[in-house]
This record gives C-alpha cells, sequence and structure tokens, in this order.
C-alpha cells in the first residue's frame, strides 16, 4: 500500500468497506472508479477504461464520469442489480492540508435511490424486509421517498406478499433460506440484501424502532406484539439509517422522514394471493405486463402522483370493513353527482407536486431551492381545495378536508427566504432573496458595489498615470490587475508591483487593488457559504413540518382517489353497489370494467350474476371456446373487488354480500424455473385455493385439470368442485369443457348449470356472449381451431375423428376406431408406450373382466385387494391394510 500515491491510499481505505458496491470516489468535477470497480462500471455505463499511470507498472483501471451527470449514470447502474457507494470531499479542497478528506456520504441501493430521474411518480419504491419464526413471516416495508413504513405478520405465501409490494429490494437475515426468494427475484429483477442475522434479534430491533421513533413503547403505534414483524422492522430501520449515512461533513441525512409505523391488520384487507393479482390484471397486463390495460390502468383518473401510489394501493388492499366502503362510495357519489365540484378539484389538484417526496427529499437533506419553490406553489393551493369542502354532507370528505392542514407560516417562510427560479446547485449562490438576511445583504452590496469601484480606480489610474490605454481587470487565476502595455512601461508609478508578463504588456498590483481584491472575494465566498447555511436552516425549518405535511399530502391523494372514481363513475356509466354482510352477490347487466373500455371490434355485451351460499353456490360454465367465460368470471371478481375499495361498478346495479378474499385459478404457466410444470403449478394454485378458501370467499376457476389426460383431469375437476360445494361452500364460478361437470347440478343443490350462448349458421359459429341458464354438451372448438387459421385437412380430420368420438365407436379390444376414414391412417408410433398393451396382462384382463358396479363397495374392495396382492405379490399388505 505504501507504494501507491496518497490519492490511491485513500481509496483502497475507503473501497475495504465497500467491497461489494461500485465505489463512486469524488475527485474534482468527477467521480471516478478504480479496478474491478472500473472494468465492471465501464462495461456496463459503455464509457471509455482508461486508466490511472498509463504504460507503467503501477497503472490503475479507471473510469470516470461528471459529478453533475451522475444521476443517471447511478440509475443505470442500480438498475443493472448493483449498489452504488457514492464517497464525497468532505472538506474544502482550498482548506485542505495535504490531501482532501473523503468519505462515503450515501449507499445507494434500488431500495434507497431517492433520485427524482429513477423513481417512478405513481409507483411507491418499497424496500421490503422479512424475517421468518416458525410459520410466521414478518414483513416490514419501507419507502424512504414517501415516508411510508408498514408491518405485518403472515402465515401465507411470501409470494403473495411480494407481487402484492413489488418492492424493488428485500432485505433478510443471511440465515434464511433463501430459495424461498428466489423464483419472485429472476421474474421481477429484485435487488436481495442479506444482512447480518444480529439486527434482526428482537431486543435490539425493537430497541432501535424505540430509539427511531423517540418512544418508550410501540403500543402508540398499534404494533407491540408483532415480535416477528418487529424485528423485520427493527433490522430495514438499521440498515436504511446506515446507507444513508451523512449527506455532507455539516448535516446528517438522518432518517427524519419516517415518522411513523403503520401495521396492517390482517382482518381489515381482502387477501389477494399473487396467482390471483396477476391473473385479474390489478396492476399490469397479462399479455404484455403493461399498466395501461390493468384495472388501475383504466380506472386510474388522479392528478397527482400521490393519489396514483394510494389508488394503487387501494386497489391491492381491497376493504373488508362495511363501513368505511360505504363511506368510500359515499362520497364517491357526492363528487359524481357534482360536475363543477370534482372539475374545481382537479383543477386545483393539478397543482400540487409530489408533496410526499418533496418533504421527504428536504429532511433527508437531498432537496436544492427548487424544491422548496415546488413545495411552497403546491402549499398554496390548499387553502382553495379546503374551501371545496365546506357544507358537503359526506362524513368521509369532511374528515379527508379536515386532515388537509394549511400551512401559512411555510409558505411566508419560503417567500421571503428563496428566489423564485434557484440554480439546481446549493453551492453557486442565488438561492436566498435580497432582504431576508442582513449580513448577506451588505455582503451582496460589497461584491456589487465592486464593479463601480474598479471603472473609478481604472479612471483615477489613468489620471495619475497618464497612460490612457490602462485597464483594470479580473481572471479567475491571476485576479484583479491593471494592465499597461510595454510601450508606456516608463511611465508607471513606484507602488505598481508587477504581477505577469504578456507578450506586448505587463501586468500589475497595487496595494489599494490588493486590498480591495481581498474584501470582495472573502465576500464573494462568504455569501456562497451563508447562502447554503441559511438554505439548510430554512429547510430545518420545513422539515419539523414534516409530518403534519405528509398527513396533508396522504389526505390530498384520498380525495385525488375519491374524486378520480367519481370521475370514473360518471364518464363509464356505473352504479352504486350495495356492499352488506350478507352472502348474495347479485349483478344486473354487469360488465367487464377493462374489456369494455378495449376496441373489441365487437359491442360489449353485459351479463347478469348470481351467487350466494344456498341454492346458487356453484355456477359451472361450460360453453364454446372464445365464447366469453373467463371474461364472464373475471368480470365479476373486478366487480366484487371494486365494490370493496368503495368504487361504483360496471353494472346497472348490483348487491355485493362481502367477500373475504377472491381466489382464482386461470390459464397454465410453467414456473420452469421454480422446477414445476404447468400441471404442477395448476395443482398448486388449486391445493392452494381448497386450503385456505372460506364460506366467505369467492372462488373463480378457470378450468382445472387441463394439464394431464383426460380421465384424470375429469376426475380431479369433479372431486374439486364437489369439495367446494360440500365442505367449503365457498361462491364460486367454475368454467369448464369438461362437459361431464354439469351432471354434478343432477345431484347436488345448489350447483347451477349456465352456458355462454352461441347461434349456429351453416358451419359457423356466431358468440352471442349471453350467459344463460343451462349446460352446453358442446365446445365448438374445432370451428374455433378454423378461425385461428388451422389448416382446412386438418380441420376436416378433426371432424371426423370427432365424430367418431362421439359415436362411442371402439374396436373389439375396446380402442376408439378413430383411423376408420378415408384419409391415410398415420404409421403407428411403436416408441411410445402404448396404454392399451397393459390389457395383455392376465390380472388386468381378469380385472376388466368383473362386474364391480353390482358389487357391495366391501365386496369390491376386497376384489381388488386380492388383485393387488396379485399385482405386487408383497408380504406386507396385511400390515397396509390395518
Ligand atoms: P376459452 O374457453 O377458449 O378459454 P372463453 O370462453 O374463456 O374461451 P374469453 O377468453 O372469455 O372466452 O373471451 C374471448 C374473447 O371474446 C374476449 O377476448 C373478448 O374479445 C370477447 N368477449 C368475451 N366476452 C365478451 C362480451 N361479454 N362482450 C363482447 N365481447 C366479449
Amino acid at each position: 500500500m505504501s507504494d501507491l500515491t496518497p490519492l490511491m491510499n485513500q481509496y483502497k481505505s475507503v473501497k475495504k468497506d465497500y467491497p461489494n458496491a461500485i465505489l463512486f470516489f469524488r475527485v474534482g468535477d468527477f467521480y471516478e472508479m478504480f479496478y474491478e470497480d472500473a472494468i465492471t462500471a465501464s462495461k456496463v455505463l459503455q464509457i471509455t477504461l482508461t486508466s490511472r499511470n498509463k504504460g507503467k507498472e503501477d497503472q490503475v483501471p479507471l473510469c470516470g464520469v461528471p459529478y453533475h451527470a451522475a444521476d443517471s449514470y447511478i440509475t443505470k447502474l442500480i438498475r443493472n442489480g448493483f449498489k452504488v457507494a457514492i464517497c464525497e470531499q468532505v472538506e474544502d479542497p482550498k482548506l485542505a492540508k495535504g490531501i482532501v478528506k473523503r468519505d462515503v456520504v450515501r449507499v445507494i441501493t434500488p431500495g434507497t435511490f431517492l433520485s427524482e430521474n429513477a423513481l417512478e411518480a405513481k409507483e411507491n419504491n418499497f424496500i421490503l424486509s422479512i424475517y421468518q419464526k416458525g410459520k410466521i413471516c414478518g414483513l416490514a416495508f419501507a419507502d424512504l421517498s414517501t415516508g411510508d413504513f408498514s408491518l405485518y405478520e403472515t402465515v401465507g405465501s411470501l409470494e403473495d406478499e411480494i407481487v402484492r409490494l413489488a418492492p424493488k429490494e428485500i432485505l433478510y437475515p443471511e440465515e434464511l433460506n433463501l430459495s424461498l426468494l428466489q423464483t419472485p427475484n429472476s421474474e421481477l429483477r429484485i435487488h436481495l440484501t442479506p444482512y447480518s442475522d444480529w439486527f434482526f434479534d428482537y431486543p435490539e430491533a425493537r430497541k432501535k424502532l424505540l430509539n427511531h421513533f423517540r418512544v418508550s413503547s410501540l403500543e402508540g403505534y398499534g404494533c407491540e406484539g408483532l415480535v416477528v414483524a418487529i424485528s423485520a422492522a427493527g433490522a430495514l430501520i438499521s440498515y436504511l439509517d446506515e446507507n444513508l449515512k451523512v449527506v455532507d461533513s455539516t448535516h446528517r441525512g438522518t432518517l427524519e422522514n419516517i415518522k411513523r409505523i403503520k401495521p396492517l391488520m390482517k382482518g381489515s384487507y381482502m387477501f389477494l394471493d399473487a396467482p390471483t393479482q396477476r391473473n385479474l390484471e390489478l396492476t399490469n397486463s397479462l399479455s404484455e405486463r403493461t399498466k395501461k390495460d390493468s384495472l388501475f390502468g383504466i380506472l386510474d383518473k388522479t392528478v397527482t402522483a400521490m393519489g396514483g401510489r394510494l389508488f394503487k394501493n387501494w386497489i391491492l388492499y381491497p376493504l373488508l370493513d362495511i363501513e368505511e366502503i360505504n363511506r368510500k362510495q359515499d362520497a364517491v357519489k357526492i363528487l359524481k353527482d357534482n360536475l363543477t365540484l370534482t372539475e374545481d378539484i382537479q383543477e386545483r389538484l393539478k397543482k400540487v407536486y409530489d408533496l410526499e417526496r418533496l418533504i421527504g427529499r428536504i429532511t433527508l437533506n437531498l432537496s436544492n431551492a427548487r424544491d422548496m419553490i415546488a413545495l411552497k406553489g403546491s402549499l398554496r393551493v390548499i387553502p382553495e381545495i379546503k374551501v371545496l369542502g365546506e357544507g358537503l354532507d359526506s362524513e368521509k370528505l369532511s374528515e379527508v378536508f379536515e386532515r388537509t392542514e394549511i400551512f401559512s407560516e411555510i409558505i411566508d417562510l419560503i417567500e421571503k427566504s428563496i428566489h423564485e427560479d434557484p440554480p439546481f446547485t446549493l453551492r453557486e449562490g442565488r438561492i436566498i432573496k435580497n432582504g431576508y438576511n442582513e449580513e448577506l445583504d451588505n455582503l451582496r452590496s460589497i461584491s456589487s458595489k465592486g464593479k463601480g469601484f474598479i471603472a473609478e480606480l481604472e479612471q483615477r489610474e489613468k489620471e495619475r498615470t497618464g497612460i490612457n490605454s490602462l485597464k483594470v481587470r479580473h481572471n479567475k487565476v491571476f485576479g484583479y490587475y491593471i494592465e499597461v502595455t510595454k510601450a508606456n512601461l516608463s511611465r508607471i508609478p513606484s507602488d505598481y508591483m508587477r504581477k505577469q508578463t504578456l507578450v506586448g504588456a505587463e501586468r500589475f498590483i497595487t496595494p489599494e487593488l490588493k486590498d480591495y481584491e481581498e474584501k470582495v472575494l472573502r465576500a464573494e465566498e462568504r455569501i456562497l457559504e451563508l447562502e447554503y447555511e441559511i438554505f439548510q436552516k430554512v429547510r430545518e425549518e420545513m422539515a419539523k413540518e414534516a409530518e403534519r405535511i405528509q398527513r396533508t399530502a396522504k389526505a390530498i391523494a384520498e380525495l385525488d382517489v375519491l374524486t378520480s372514481l367519481a370521475v370514473v363513475a360518471r364518464y363509464y356509466n356505473y352504479c352504486q353497489p350495495v356492499v352488506d354482510e350478507g352472502e348474495t352477490i347479485e349483478i344486473v347487466e354487469g360488465r367487464h370494467p377493462v374489456l369494455e373500455r378495449l376496441d373489441l371490434g365487437e359491442r360489449f355485451i353485459q351479463n347478469d350474476t348470481l351467487l350466494d351460499c344456498d341454492e346458487n353456490q356453484l355456477m359451472i360454465i361450460t360453453g364454446p371456446n372464445m365464447a366469453g367465460k373467463s371474461t364472464y368470471m373475471r368480470q365479476v371478481a373486478l366487480i366484487v373487488l371494486m365494490a370493496q375499495i368503495g368504487s361504483f361498478i360496471p353494472a346497472k346495479e348490483a348487491k355485493i354480500g362481502l367477500v373475504d378474499r377472491v381466489f382464482t385459478r386461470v390459464g397454465a404457466t410453467d414456473i420452469i424455473t421454480k422446477g414445476q410444470s404447468t400441471f404442477m403449478v395448476e395443482m398448486n394454485e388449486t391445493a392452494n385455493i381448497l386450503n385456505n378458501a372460506t364460506k366467505r370467499s369467492l372462488i373463480i376457476l378457470d378450468e382445472i385439470g387441463r394439464g394431464t389426460s383426460t380421465f384424470d383431469g375429469v376426475s380431479i375437476a369433479w372431486s374439486v368442485a364437489e369439495y367446494i360445494h360440500e365442505n367449503i361452500k365457498a361462491r364460486t364460478l367454475f368454467a369448464t369443457h369438461y362437459h361431464e361437470l354439469t351432471e354434478l347440478a343432477l345431484s347436488m343443490e345448489g350447483v347451477k348449470n349456465y352456458s355462454i350462448s352461441v347461434k349456429e349458421w351453416k358451419d359457423e359459429i356466431i358468440f352471442l356472449r349471453k350467459i344463460v341458464e343451462g349446460g352446453t354438451d358442446r365446445s365448438y372448438g374445432i370451428q374455433v381451431a378454423r378461425l385461428a387459421g388451422l389448416p382446412e385437412d386438418v380441420i376436416l380430420r378433426a371432424k371426423e375423428v370427432l365424430s367418431n368420438l362421439e359415436k362411442g365407436e371402439l374396436n373389439e379390444i375396446g380402442e376408439p376406431k378413430l383411423a376408420h376414414s378415408d384419409f391415410k391412417k398415420p404409421e403407428r408410433r411403436t416408441n411410445q408406450l402404448d396404454i392399451f398393451t397393459t390389457q395383455a396382462d392376465p390380472v388386468v384382463k381378469e380385472l376388466l373382466g368383473l362386474d364391480i358396479i353390482n358389487m357391495t363397495p366391501l365386496e369390491a374392495l376386497n376384489k381388488l385387494y386380492e388383485f393387488r396382492k396379485k399385482l405386487n405379490g408383497k408380504e406386507n399388505m396385511d400390515k397396509e391394510e390395518n
């Protein structure tokens, strides 16, 4: 190390503490990266890799980025999964004795990145911390940019929570089994951060929280007792605190932004597992994972970033509290019925910037003077908004307007102190207004009077020396000087001291000019210092109000969401549903909120729904491919969900008996990364439903048992339906192409057959999209295949095979006579296992010959037992039987 230059020595001693981060090492106007960091970063950022001491033995790989453009480079590194440690010069280079002191001021990770450019306005930037004890999983998540901080405990799947929160980073104890996280990580590109187990230790974690909130108990936040979640939350605060460190040499950037911790109570929100969140396309559409065609994309008419974020939250956490749902609905109704009011509110809200993130940057000491101006502009609109809330007959709206506070002192303070159009940086001055600080005003007058003084001095010197071409000038390197051409050098007075020689002139300084220079320079330096100090004082004043501003920001966000729901309700012609404790879901002329907004090339057809826990508990829905079964079922789920966030719904009228959870099992996806086949995923999802659904749940099953053989599939589908009907008794919609399932209705009360009607015309089908009572025994799959463009030969052959199957034509060994045709019989494939060959086995033959149907169950069991014994001839059968 001793052979290195002092700078490289310093670099190495800093870098050793941040082995896993790319170190941005500030050198003058650049952040430089060295060694491995330089090699990696130059590749990711596509910047030139060069070296320090090029060509020499001690050459070091190097690359650099200008500090003023660092944000975009950091964003790129973070998006590529790297951590970045920012090492600043923490003393004034001019005052430094020896090498400038440097220190890491922040470690930036995806969950702690606060750059305005990198954050999505209508998306939270969550960092999630998890801790597990036995079956209980404790979760805590925070958005550093907004100050949101919540915790809760669950025994459900971690993946469900991760999909719901979509965190950018997950913090977990090193000891935790990581395989749990691998799939969501690869799917969602989440940055995983193992953290020392010690921070998750309950006493340690709790102490950290108590210290952070400066309280002696967490009772006031309603979190005491959530031991596992507190472990996660305490570790998260430690981690955030550690990463923020100091923001500059004098001002510590603390976690002041996080003012409260909010427990999420399990019983207050509808639970949505990961497949359901995906299948219902709540915040992203399944096809291209775009936001536009999701429920959020269609319903979101919020005009502030805070409103957008809150609305997404409402969609992912529908309510179970009927009173709160009704309060929200009533607010939406009032706004919906008052067009001028909604327009007035939205017009004003549009002028409100992202208050949560503004105050976040201000408290974390990451703000500039422009943030203050934006804050002032936003706070100024609030009194105008408050006026609009007067006299409204809505409990919810009154409460929201009540929570919206007016901040006259802050507006005043910014108005008096901060320039209207300040620069981005804080070190170049022009931030503080004249008249705000006496010392600053004096210094400014010294500096500005300078110009007059120099002109006057120049004139005086010209007169004194008689040199007319004499000039008094200033440059950055040499400061002030008097310039005299060579021809006039003989006329200079004796107090002129030589400063610099040029080709045709000499430059001088006089004691008077030197004196002046020092005064002005000192004044200018002091102005910059003082402006920064004053800015920090003003900032600290605002930070003191952070909690109140955060609360107001939340109220504004809520007003924005309610207004957005009202706008949507009016323009999309939604109705107000009755949400109650009952078990009936009755929807008249319901529509799919997203599909009805898209250009499908046909009019959207509305449909009715009647479900309860009694006579209409299980709807078996059959019908042709492409008829609209999936659409119909999702529409019911989405309408229920919308009703429970307090929204109006796309229907003529509706009654929604509260649903505790919506479960969906839809389509087929392989999660190969998790080592699961299509069928396995399907069965896992089904198992989850059967194990967790309650009588109050709504279950959507879009095909079950499709990933396996037909017989296995029908059997599973049948028994799942039976199990739901008999044991869970949840309201269920079950779409299937297994027409055999329509027979369930014959034997079970509460099972109703429905189908989606089509009309046959010649050889074509016309989709009527209407759901009608009664099952169907045809899927019209071949007609749909033709629509899809399968070759005509294939279609004709398929029809022939279908007709053979439907006739049940079997040959003498029970084989369907599929090959009977004018078409050339395909070669039998001998390299595949033939299921019919087992029939040659004598035992199987004997078994097939048994008349089990006419036996009593006990006789049949005994017979089967005999056969099993013959088949595997094992001695221990008797034991097994016991
Ligand atoms: P499959 O059995 O093949 O999965 P499906 O019966 O589930 O088909 P959907 O996927 O629901 O059919 O619907 C197919 C298409 O029909 C939708 O993408 C939509 O374009 C259209 N559609 C569905 N329902 C309606 C409706 N009520 N009004 C108008 N168009 C509809």
